[in-house]
């Protein structure tokens, strides 16, 4: 996550034992290798949609708790807005940098093309460390932060949302920030994720967690799994207990899904019976930790990740699945509920084992995708009931789930023709996996947008 962050023994990215983990040049080079099978789209192009349109760094000093004042480095990053306003979360966290935050705005960017939503891609974070922070303080950071964004943020301009450590509570000071520095309109817009009572989505809470479970039952549904066409009995495990995966546990519980082990940043838990996620849910909320729960045995994060199950979601930090822990991998199938869980070394491992990977740019498009129905009710002074979210959230994740599952069977089906060419003259003779399938689907979408509208002026 990091610049310049390897394993152990540093290198290049493809290698398992040297492989870069700079999440930047990681996101760069799994859309180089999507890139492939597009050999019709020009580079001028290409150098267009892989380059940030605007990267903001801030420093701002913020007043602490006992007085003493402390400069903060703020980003936001717009990667793209040839099918719309900036769209993206705002991340908390000690180690937000320019390139992590570029990566995201990237991802960013082709995940509202795959859901569909009239949204470019941005992102935005604080290097700060909020578990040490007070609330007070999280306050002014977010105030200033906003503030020193300006008009670089607006509702038709790049519109936030949580991410990593922010929620509904930092939307709500995102939103009185810009309420005050704009006052005389409606502003509700402006930001995503707000509490309820002030705008904000029926649904919009779970809604990531929500659409990865849709997305997961859609792919079953299709046969991506032999033997396997629901998630009812489904043995699941969860990285992450936070705001995506503690709701994941439940809603792939409430589903019929067997969670077997769970984890935070403490460590994980097995039962092989079954975990209740409500139950450790309320164990968390009292000890600050899932570890140490009733009846369940303690594990470390790298034994829950090669735990054998069906499903294993992801739901925490970048690059969890490397090139040094793929082969260890137990699962049947892995869906993406964090952004940048797998490096391109995993991907590569776990696809020549016959392991698919639901790509995070579908499988956590659903906190995005209700975003999107959160802007459109605040626009309409409307409120939507939340069965009507969830139903309208479950048709856009199929919709997107089917565009991709589809998208990777012409491409393969191409690929066994020897019809896609690549930049050597010589037929490209690898299958694409789930990624290379929905980054292929994304920038095909934007580019033609792109195409459509022309360089300006
Ligand atoms: N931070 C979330 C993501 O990575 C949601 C972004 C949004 O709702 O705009 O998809």
């Amino acid at each position: 996550m990091q610049e310049g962050r390897t394993l152990a023994s540093a290198g290049t990215a493809t290698s398992p034992a040297t492989e870069d983990l700079n999440v930047y040049r990681m996101s760069t080079l799994q859309l180089d290798r999507a890139l492939r099978y597009l050999p019709s789209i020009k580079r001028g192009l290409i150098d267009f949609l892989k380059r940030p349109a605007r990267s903001i760094i801030v420093e701002f000093p913020v007043e602490m708790e006992d007085g003493s004042v402390q400069t903060f480095t703020g980003y936001r990053v717009l990667h793209s807005r040839v099918r719309g306003p900036g769209k993206g979360g705002i991340r908390y966290h000690p180690d937000v940098n320019l390139d992590e935050v570029r990566a995201l705005a990237a991802w960013m960017t082709w995940k509202c093309a795959v859901a569909d939503i009239p949204y470019g891609g941005a992102k935005g974070g604080v290097a700060c460390d909020p578990k040490k922070l007070s609330e007070t303080v999280l306050r002014r950071i977010t105030r200033r932060y906003i503030a020193e964004l300006g008009d670089n943020i607006g509702p038709f301009e790049d519109i936030p949302a949580p991410d990593m450590y922010t929620d509904a509570k930092t939307m709500a000071w995102v939103y009185d920030t810009y309420q005050m520095m704009h006052p005389g309109r409606n502003n509700l817009p402006v930001v995503t994720g707000k509490p309820v009572d002030l705008g904000g989505s029926l649904g919009r809470r779970e809604a990531t967690a929500r659409g990865c479970l849709f997305a997961v039952q859609r792919a079953l549904s299709r046969g991506l799994l032999p033997g396997l066409s629901s998630v009812k009995d489904a043995t699941v495990v969860v990285q992450g207990f936070g705001n995506v995966g503690g709701i994941a546990a439940q809603l792939f519980h409430e589903a019929g899904a067997r969670v077997i082990a769970v984890s935070d940043s403490t460590g994980g838990i097995v039962n092989e019976s079954g975990l209740d996620p409500n139950a450790v849910a309320r164990h968390k909320e009292k000890t600050k930790s899932v570890q140490g729960f009733p009846g369940a045995r303690n594990i470390t994060n790298a034994e829950l990740l090669a735990w054998p199950c069906d499903i294993l979601i992801p739901a925490a930090m970048e690059c969890q699945l490397r090139g040094d822990n793929a082969e260890k991998v137990r699962a049947r199938l892995i869906a993406e509920a964090a952004n940048g869980p797998t490096t391109p070394a995993a991907d590569d491992i776990l696809f020549a084992r016959g392991i698919p990977v639901l790509p995070d740019i579908l499988a956590n498009a659903g906190g995005v995708t209700v975003s999107y129905f959160e802007w459109v009710q605040n626009i309409e002074n409307q409120r939507w009931d939340e069965a009507e979210v969830n139903e309208k959230l479950r048709v856009k994740m199929e919709r997107a789930t089917d565009a991709v599952l589809d998208k990777q069977r012409q491409l393969n089906e191409r690929v066994a023709k020897g019809e896609i060419i690549g930049a050597d003259g010589i037929p490209i003779r690898e299958q694409a996996d789930l990624r290379i399938a929905a980054l292929v689907l994304a920038v095909e979408r934007v580019a033609n947008v792109a195409l459509e509208r022309g360089i300006w002026p």
